[in-house]
């Protein structure tokens, strides 16, 4: 099977998109090599990674509360599973052993905390489909980071796809992420995951751990109170949909002007930033600053650039955006031609 026919397949199948990675790639560019997640770790037999992409629909960042968009994700994440498990199964009925890996799951001997056997990010950025946006998020250009991968490890040596060199993420000028955000987590490059965490996985384990301790420590009248507690029903729902012990916060999705899905559906709302504020725009401009004088960045080091986008920002955006308009009006210029006839 040839990568054509392969991405064909899955496209079939109901990926949005998919890329190629050489797992030969994988292994000798780990995100982090103290801690390599990579395919040599899983199996030693893999070759090629294919990698998925699902979109998140976009209706649900119109919403005035965060609920729809998180019970999108857990719809997402169902079909995305299917969809590459569909996927592995085909490649190996054609004779090529490929599975798929826990995208979300922690390995404890790494880090503590939710570092997966592979980032799917990555895995993303090698197979050509993004480049890292400010808060490290894979971009898109279709959809920017409005999506969910995942990738099936397949024994097939399949060509991969070229990484995209130019960086897809408007950058410093933009920094759109970095004001939305509750937490003001987002980094240059980089994310405090820490605090990124109390959004994003309001009922993750941590706060699991948190309340376990506590609820040990607290004497019989205290327990009773706080098995009545909100944190206990958080824990339920993200038991029972995911949502709530991961991927809690939309705000930096919501906002990033990356895809033309922004453009149709999202800019009209998401425009004005209610969360923005002078010491985050003081903030951004520090990180302008640093660039523009070439001082050291720790997501912009010689490892991480090519994540990033080696060529810089080049207006990829700014071209969608006209090319997108010049579509819009043509359309309506032939929906007044046909309702003219
Ligand atoms: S909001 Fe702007 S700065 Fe942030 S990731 Fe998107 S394009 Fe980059
Ligand atoms: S997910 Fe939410 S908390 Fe985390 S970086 Fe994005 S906006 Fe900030």
């Amino acid at each position: 099977m040839e990568a054509a026919e392969v991405k064909q397949l899955a496209l079939d199948l109901g990926a949005d998109l998919v890329g190629i990675a050489s797992a030969k790639t994988l292994n000798a560019f780990p995100p982090d090599p103290r801690f390599p997640q990579t395919p040599e770790r899983i199996s030693p037999h893999v070759k090629s990674v294919i990698v998925l992409v699902q979109r998140i629909p976009v209706g649900a960042f119109r919403c005035k509360s965060n609920v729809p968009v998180q019970y999108l994700d857990m719809m997402v994440l169902r079909k995305m599973d299917k969809v590459s498990y569909r996927l592995a199964e085909r490649l190996e009925q054609a004779g090529f052993p490929s599975f798929v890996t826990a995208a979300q799951e922690t390995d404890w001997n790494y880090k503590r905390a939710s570092y997966g056997r592979l980032s799917t990010r990555h895995l993303g950025i090698e197979a050509g489909l993004g480049t890292f946006g400010l808060e490290v998020n894979i971009l898109t250009p279709e959809f920017g980071p409005r999506i969910y991968l995942t990738g099936v490890l397949t024994e097939l040596e399949l060509e991969a796809d070229a990484p995209i060199t130019e960086q897809v993420c408007i950058g410093e000028s933009c920094s759109r992420c970095l004001y939305s955000c509750p937490t003001d987590a987002v980094r240059h490059f980089g994310i405090d995951k820490r605090a990124c965490a109390q959004e994003a996985q309001e009922f993750g384990f941590t706060t699991i751990l948190k309340y376990w301790e506590k609820f040990i420590d607290a004497d019989a009248e205290e327990q009773r109170q706080m098995i009545v507690d909100r944190e206990l029903f958080g824990f339920w729902q993200g038991l029972l949909r995911v949502v709530g012990s991961f991927g809690d916060c939309p705000r930096c999705l919501a906002v990033c002007p990356v895809g033309n899905d922004y453009h149709a559906h999202l800019a009209d709302i998401q425009k004005k930033i209610p969360e923005k504020t002078d010491e985050k725009v003081a903030k951004a401009k520090g990180f302008k600053e640093a660039r523009r004088n070439g001082d050291p960045v720790d997501g912009l080091n010689d490892w991480n650039v090519r994540w990033v986008g080696p060529e810089g920002y080049q207006g990829m955006v700014a071209r969608q955006l006209q090319d997108f308009k010049k579509k819009q009006r043509a359309m309506a210029e032939q929906a007044e031609k046909d309702a003219e006839q």
